[in-house]
């Protein structure tokens, strides 16, 4: 957790952990600079999955048309499964660096 609390920390990007609502893990929020909450309640190990998901939001997405009410449903698929993606790396990434 300390990793990826650090990238954050380099990205500048806000992370505030707040009781987001049944079934929601965490969001990410804002455009130029974005901000992720994350749900207080998950464990360390859902935590960290979350923030590594959303930061894949931050850094692939949040300069397109995510957060769109018309953004079509295939396109938000596809940009779940990048930040999954993304997620797997990083994850990977640090578990090796640590
Ligand atoms: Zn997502």
């Amino acid at each position: 957790m300390e990793k990826m609390m650090q990238i954050y920390e380099t990205l500048g990007i806000d992370v505030q952990e707040r009781q987001l609502g049944s079934g929601i893990n965490g969001a990410c929020v804002g455009s130029r600079i974005p901000c992720v909450f994350v749900e207080a309640r998950l464990d360390s190990e859902k935590k960290l999955r979350t923030l590594a998901h959303e930061l894949g939001h931050a850094i692939l997405h949040m300069s397109s048309e995510y957060d769109q009410p018309n953004a079509a449903a295939s396109d938000i698929h596809k940009k779940e499964q990048e930040a999954e993606c993304f997620a797997d790396g990083i994850i990977t990434l640090i578990g090796r660096i640590a």
